[in-house]
């Protein structure tokens, strides 16, 4: 994608826009900041300006933009259908071809650590998830936040409260956690009647971070007949890559996860967490035979359910909504049915879903004071939601929201929907 192509771009898109302002409200980065520059209409007229050369893209444009969180929440209010996404991630091609990004880019050692850990493969980090774990068990990241340097780092403080560290099945259909390793089967065969065979994306953080959801989606699916492949040739979704405006690395890894899920005979492609699985639909891994779903959907609509012995647990469990669920794709309904399948819970949205929690991939690390002020409000909501579980699709919302939580002492466990579900069923996480 070169710069004079995200130029057109732009203009025809933003043409579409008619400065109605009704997406100004549900804009995060308009409430906190209070300046039009920061709300969606004020970023498309600073794009159109920078794409007819009318005003320059310096250091300020650069900052505006970065600051916007991709939550796509004005596009999912605005009236006229413009598509914010396509329009932030053109406007981030024209930066990273432009002079102020690379200087600046120079003078970041934070930018300089994203970029090597966003260049890291998948299965590099595979081979991280030992480290982690004795960080972990050894308690020297929470160590390390005992001194002042390091205790507004995100990137540390996230670290240091990944949830425990688990391993991938070693063997199809097991509740006993003895028997796992570090490495991933490549198939995990249904249990009794075969109903169907399925993909499973692993994503990047969440082979490290979330394995418990991971392991937890392979118990179900293999409960209800499923018989799950694991290609390893997988890669990263791109979503990273594509939020930067390095588009024609994103669209390298689509055609890696493509043609890897292709090699497969599946019905379907499941995601396990939500920001991938919308990557993956937008980028084009999948097609007509074999469609890219996420967990929550694929199981609320699959077969096999009966037979099958579900714990009651009769509590209230607060369900965050992630934006790229929520805004994206309109799935979020899903997660709240996946939490009606145990007798007794009860699924309580949490108050301000339709705001962001300020996880945003990297932008957490990378704008902590802005992300910090949206992720207040959703531990308020939480402490006030008198419950001991919060759900969320999204590995990247678990991370975050768990450490706000973590630093107020608060006893409120946060999992994917599905992870409780599988522990309801008899898995011992
Ligand atoms: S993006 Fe849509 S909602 Fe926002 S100002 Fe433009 S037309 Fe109105
Ligand atoms: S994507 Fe989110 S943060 Fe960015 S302009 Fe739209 S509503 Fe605001």
């Amino acid at each position: 994608m070169t710069a004079e192509v995200a130029k057109k771009l732009i203009i025809a898109e933003s043409n579409q826009c008619v400065s109605c302002g009704l997406c100004l409200p549900h804009c995060p980065t308009y409430r906190v900041m209070k300046s039009e520059a920061d709300s969606p209409r004020g970023r498309i007229a600073l794009m159109d300006g920078v794409a007819r050369g009318q005003i320059p893209l310096n250091e300020k444009f650069i900052q505006h933009m970065n600051l916007c969180l991709t939550c796509r929440a004005c596009e999912a209010v605005c009236p006229n259908h413009v598509s914010y996404g396509e329009l932030i991630d053109q406007a981030k091609v024209l930066i990273v071809d432009s002079d102020s990004s690379r200087n600046s880019e120079k003078n970041s050692i934070k930018r300089i650590f994203l970029n090597r850990l966003t260049r890291l493969q998948p299965v590099d980090l595979e081979c991280l998830r030992p480290l982690f774990r004795f960080l972990q068990n050894t308690g020297l990241l929470r160590w390390l936040l005992r001194f002042d340097r390091f205790k507004k780092n995100n990137l540390i403080k996230s670290i240091a409260q990944l949830p425990s560290i688990k391993f991938p099945y070693a063997t199809a259909i097991d509740t006993n956690v003895s028997s796992m390793a570090n490495h991933w089967q490549e198939v995990y065969p249904a249990e009794g009647q075969v109903r169907g065979h399925v993909g499973l994306f692993l994503g990047c953080i969440a082979r490290i971070a979330d394995v418990a959801t991971l392991n937890s989606s392979i118990f179900v699916l293999n409960r209800l007949g499923y018989t799950v492949h694991v290609p390893l040739r997988q890669t990263c979704c791109g979503a990273l890559y594509q939020h930067r405006g390095e588009l024609r690395q994103a669209a390298t890894l689509a055609q890696q996860n493509k043609s890897s899920f292709e090699e497969l005979e599946v019905d379907w492609i499941i995601s396990t967490a939500s920001g991938c699985g919308v990557q993956l639909l937008e980028s084009g891994v999948g097609n007509e035979n074999c469609q890219v779903i996420d967990i929550n959907q694929f199981l609320v609509t699959a077969k096999g359910w009966e037979g099958i012995t579900i714990a009651s647990l009769p509590q209230k469990i607060l369900v965050h909504d992630p934006c790229s669920l929520r805004n994206v794709v309109a799935g979020h309904a899903y997660a709240y049915q996946i939490i009606s399948l145990i007798p007794d819970a009860q699924a309580i949205p949490l108050a301000g879903n339709d705001q962001c929690c300020g996880a945003a991939g990297t932008y957490f690390i990378e704008h902590s004071a802005v992300a910090d002020i949206l992720r207040e409000s959703k531990i308020s909501a939480a402490l006030n939601g008198e419950s001991s579980y919060l759900v969320t699709s999204n590995i990247g919302c678990a991370l975050y929201i768990a450490d706000g939580l973590y630093e107020k002492d608060a006893r409120i466990e946060v999992l994917h929907p599905v992870t409780l579900l599988a522990r309801q069923m008899g898995l011992q996480l």
